[in-house]
């Protein structure tokens, strides 16, 4: 075990996790130390911009970093999924309303390429086709099912080279994985990664097909499922159950529905996460304009505090940290607004209504951790202490955002770095303890020592009995610091 630096303040002073984008902007290791002394818990690799070159400096400094600082920064590691785009072309092209245009698969005159080779074979006239998130619309008029389809341009405007295209009434028939996709899976793999991103999920089968590649390669990679399409949205409670977390990827969800829908959205699907114990990313956009501007709007900071306030486990940036000017300032940004609703009677554990225990093959622990949540509000106890090895239990006290810290402690060191994405927990390596009552002591020392917990405070320990076998939850034991 060993205290944390002064990073420890500001990482512990709230609940509510931060994910940072890593680009350009902060891919250096002195920006890199920067942002996590600042509270990035999770660091993003966006594998729809970055090569595998760039990728392995960037984790191998947040490792070195994780070191220096006793920190345990988790990694993400997103693929791009079928994220279809139109081609490259010399200048940007006009598109007035009324006018009619094609696109083509392949690279030829008066046509516009577009990268998704099924796509004459998948719209059907009338299909609305949307581009570089939806500012530009356009309508299927025909297609020869082969090579080329042509459209009107509903809503103009400029198109620039490789900008996005949606699709939100047509049936894709590309697979979840892309080719890229496989490739860099590849890679991930091979690298200590907790965490990956699968976007454009449709149903709990595209989780399953990448489960499926994770265990063959006897890896324990977990994967958030990022719900940006409406398939998602409608098989969304597989898609919870399947995943190990979820990601609001507001930003193509919200060209793939109406943008209006998708506030009321975020909220459900929080709710249901909290409620399978699943850990939730709220993503994109959230403090867009300090992607150049030093300052956020009125909006943004609602956005941000909103999202605190339905209960998410982690915040992301996404260009604002990559390409922006002010990444820094961006994590202050959000870090202080985190604070200041988590301290406010707007948090989540203030205002979570307690569900009864799920009565299922895991109802011992399940009870113990609602329990645990319970007495802590009840007598204000000020930590939570688990064991774990496979975070379970972990996970499982914080989906009942508790009002004490959760502090974790496990010889498990991938497991302390996945912890770091999970609302209100803070992890620590701990290797000894041989009976229960030895490692409650240690643990229980150890925090007070490092002044998370103070005499007289109330601590609930979790455990299991005996401690040897290493089995599931079956022990809360409370008692008062001397
Ligand atoms: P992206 O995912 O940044 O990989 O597109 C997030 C989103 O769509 O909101
Ligand atoms: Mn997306």
């Amino acid at each position: 075990m060993k205290p944390n630096t002064n990073t420890d303040f500001l990482l512990m002073i709230r609940k509510t996790k931060i994910i940072a984008t890593i680009g350009p902007a902060t891919s250096s290791k002195q920006m890199l130390k920067k942002i996590i002394e600042k509270g990035v818990n999770v660091c993003r690799i966006n594998f729809s911009h970055s090569s595998h070159d760039d990728a392995k400096k960037i984790i191998s400094r947040i490792k070195e970093i994780n070191q220096e600082l006793h920190v345990h920064t988790a990694i993400l590691a997103d693929l791009q999924g079928p994220k279809i785009r139109v081609g490259d072309f010399e200048k940007p092209i006009r598109l007035k309303k009324g006018e009619e245009i094609v696109f083509s698969t392949k690279k030829t005159k008066n046509t516009i390429h577009i990268n998704y080779t099924k796509f004459p074979k998948d719209v059907v006239v009338g299909d609305r086709i949307l581009l570089d998130d939806g500012k530009i619309s356009l309508e299927v008029l025909s297609t020869n099912k082969k090579n080329q389809v042509r459209l009107r341009v509903v809503f103009g405007g400029t198109l620039k080279s490789n900008k996005g295209v949606n699709l939100p009434n047509t049936k894709i028939s590309l697979p979840c994985l892309t080719t890229k996709d496989k490739k860099d899976l590849r890679f991930v793999l091979e690298q200590k990664i907790e965490w990956i991103g699968l976007s454009f999920v449709r149903s709990a089968k595209d989780i399953k097909t990448l489960k499926q590649i994770i265990k063959k390669q006897k890896k324990h990679h977990r994967i958030i499922a990022k719900i940006e399409k409406s398939e998602a949205i409608k098989s969304i409670d597989s898609v919870i159950r399947e995943a190990d977390a979820i990601m609001v990827a507001r930003g193509d969800l919200g060209v793939e529905i109406p943008s209006h829908k998708v506030p009321v959205l975020q909220k459900s699907i929080v709710e249901k996460c909290i409620k399978n114990a699943k850990p939730v990313v709220i993503a994109t956009q959230m403090l867009e304009s300090m992607t150049t501007s030093p300052t956020a709007t009125r909006a943004e900071y609602n956005d941000v505090a909103n999202s605190v306030i339905d209960g998410a486990d982690a915040l992301m940036l996404s260009g604002e940290t990559s390409v922006g000017k002010y990444p820094v300032k961006s994590i202050n940004t959000m870090r202080n607004i985190i604070r200041d609703v988590e301290r406010s009677e707007h948090n989540i554990s203030k205002n979570i209504e307690q569900l009864p225990i799920q009565n299922n093959k895991r109802i011992l622990s399940n009870a113990i951790c609602h329990n645990a949540s319970t007495i802590a509000k009840q007598i204000n106890a000020k930590a939570i202490i688990t064991i774990t090895y496979s975070g379970f239990n972990t996970i499982k006290t914080s989906s009942f955002r508790p009002t004490s810290f959760i502090y974790a402690f496990t010889n498990n060191h991938t497991i302390l770095n996945t912890l770091s994405l999970v609302w209100g927990v803070r992890g620590f390596y701990y290797d000894r303890g041989t009976t229960t009552d030895q490692t409650i002591s240690e643990t229980k020392d150890f925090l007070k020592k490092n002044k998370y917990i103070k005499k007289g405070d109330y601590v609930i320990n979790l455990a299991s009995m005996p401690a040897q076998e290493k089995g599931m939850t079956n022990m809360l034991k409370l008692s008062k610091v001397i």
